[in-house]
């Protein structure tokens, strides 16, 4: 009784650690055959080693160790060099090797003392050379630390250059102060994401399920990352969010810790030199020391990575966001001292029950709507002929305002409630001001791309640049907020192989 609830005590740990370690490099892209091929060898080398007579009489624990474990430990290292390995993991490699060396000279040498015979010296010498190894292995891997260190600094150092190329050349904007209040657009990258994550929350990506299928579905689209630059003749130089920066684009493996590095994919960001918020902001006629005030819509991680260019600034942001939102503190690192969380206390603001008149003059507000992010909000900019509704990622797209139609992953339970009242009230609100118009992070609709890019190429819109942009949004949504036809997104796959699909909407 007691042996078999042993071996259950291995088995449930051995298969739990396997399912983990499947899920893994299904989300690297692993195909499923090769994936069914591997898992079944690992079932058979666990099974193997429990219970070894269950495969036949003549099965022993070294026979399953040799014709299943050998092929399971190359698989696994194959696996794990073609689809996670980074060359900041050299070093860690290398100590694991000399650690497990050591632990082998440990255990040859206290068996080669109980014995005086020949088997007892070759147990001695065995010992000598795998404490040798070690010690050797052990050495490699501190005296590599830096030559890693050195090629990632070179790595960077390329970036760098590339980016002051991409500052210097010609189409630079001059800076004007005239007193108006400025908005511009600022593409930076993009985001390669599964379709259904973006538009398919209708379809059952909720909650766990929604998890699930991004495991299985590799759907794929990639998806522009916007932050807004603000120049506000009171308030100065501020950002609404501020992209990836240019490490998670082009270091992914290096910038993220290893738990990080396994559930993300290495390709999950794009940007190109003149794409970097440093370069956009030069471009613009700003420097990115300038800048005073960032607002985080939210805590993810395609919005606050540019906070590393940013040591200056004082970050305001939800308290709740902080507390429960962070899945990756190291965007953080310069701006941990210089958070504002905003109290909400300026009283209600049309449906919105609480909101902060950030500055007590009415020109900037802040609205919570939570759901993407415990603690998401929208920020309300009030322009000299209109405002503005920065969204965050409460709705990604203009077809997104159709919320009976079209919609993103949500988590489920509670947060997916909440997300759902604060589109209504984003609804509610342009209902009842034509003068709104809301800004997105990810639209990649023609919407952003095209009216919004060149309405704001200025910063200032106009009066009859606001109106032009709500006048499209009547092309694309009823009063009741339902899609027009021409305006339903749709998944179209890659016309070969493997490879990102694209939206057409119909
Ligand atoms: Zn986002």
């Amino acid at each position: 009784m007691l042996k078999i609830l042993g071996k259950i005590g291995l088995l449930v740990p051995a298969l739990a650690t396997a399912t983990v370690w499947l899920v893994v490099l299904r989300l690297k892209n692993v195909p499923v055959p090769l994936l069914g091929a591997y898992g079944l060898l690992l079932i058979g080398l666990v099974a193997g080693l429990l219970w070894p007579g269950v495969l036949g009489r003549r099965v022993t624990r070294r026979r399953v160790l040799t014709f299943v474990g050998v092929p399971v430990g190359l698989g696994t290292l194959a696996l794990y060099l073609t689809v996670v390995y980074h060359v900041k993991d050299l070093p860690m490699l290398l100590a694991l090797a000399g650690a497990a060396c050591l632990a082998g000279a440990v255990s040859a040498l206290l068996r080669g003392r109980r014995r005086a015979d020949d088997q007892g010296t070759r147990r001695t010498r065995r010992a000598l050379l795998l404490g040798g190894a070690g010690l050797v292995l052990g050495m490699l891997s501190g005296l590599s630390i830096g030559p890693v260190e050195r090629q990632r600094r070179e790595m960077l150092a390329r970036g760098e250059h590339e980016r002051q190329a991409a500052m210097r050349a010609p189409g630079a904007r001059r800076r004007i102060t005239d007193g108006a209040v400025r908005v511009f657009p600022i593409h930076i990258g993009d985001t390669i994401v599964t379709y259904g994550q973006f538009y398919g929350g209708l379809d059952g990506w909720e909650g766990l399920n929604g998890y699930l299928r991004t495991l299985v579905d590799k759907a794929q689209i990639a998806v522009p990352v916007y932050a807004y630059l603000i120049d506000h003749p009171r308030h100065g130089p501020m950002l609404v969010d501020t992209g990836v920066n240019w490490e998670q684009a082009h270091d992914h493996d290096g910038y993220y810790d290893m738990t990080s590095r396994l559930l993300t994919e290495r390709d999950e960001y794009r940007m190109s030199p003149g794409q970097d918020l440093r370069v956009h902001l030069a471009r613009l006629g700003y420097d990115v020391k300038e800048i005073t005030t960032v607002f985080l819509t939210h805590v993810h991680d395609d919005h606050a990575g540019g906070l590393r260019y940013l040591p200056q600034a004082t970050v305001v942001m939800d308290r709740r966001d902080w507390k429960h939102g962070v899945l990756y503190p190291y965007s953080f690192d310069l701006v941990k001292d210089n958070l504002s969380f905003p109290a909400f206390d300026s009283g209600a603001f049309g449906t919105f029950p609480a909101s902060q008149d950030y500055f007590g003059d009415g020109s900037l507000v802040l609205l919570p709507t939570p759901g993407h992010s415990p603690g998401h909000m929208c920020v309300l900019l009030r322009l000299d002929t209109g405002s503005v509704l920065f969204m965050g990622d409460t709705l990604y797209t203009l077809s997104h305002l159709a919320t009976g139609q079209v919609r993103q992953m949500t988590i489920g339970g509670a947060d997916t409630i909440r997300q759902l009242e604060a589109a209504q009230r984003i609804q509610q609100l342009l209902s009842s001001d034509p003068g709104v118009v809301p800004l997105f992070a990810h639209d990649n609709t023609r919407y952003q791309f095209d009216l919004v890019t060149s309405t704001f190429t200025d910063g200032t819109p106009g009066a009859a640049g606001l109106w032009e942009l709500r006048r499209h949004m009547q092309t694309v949504l009823t009063p009741e907020w339902r899609l027009r036809p021409g305006h339903t997104p749709r998944f179209v796959a890659p016309a070969s192989g493997p490879g990102l699909g694209k939206v057409e909407f119909r």
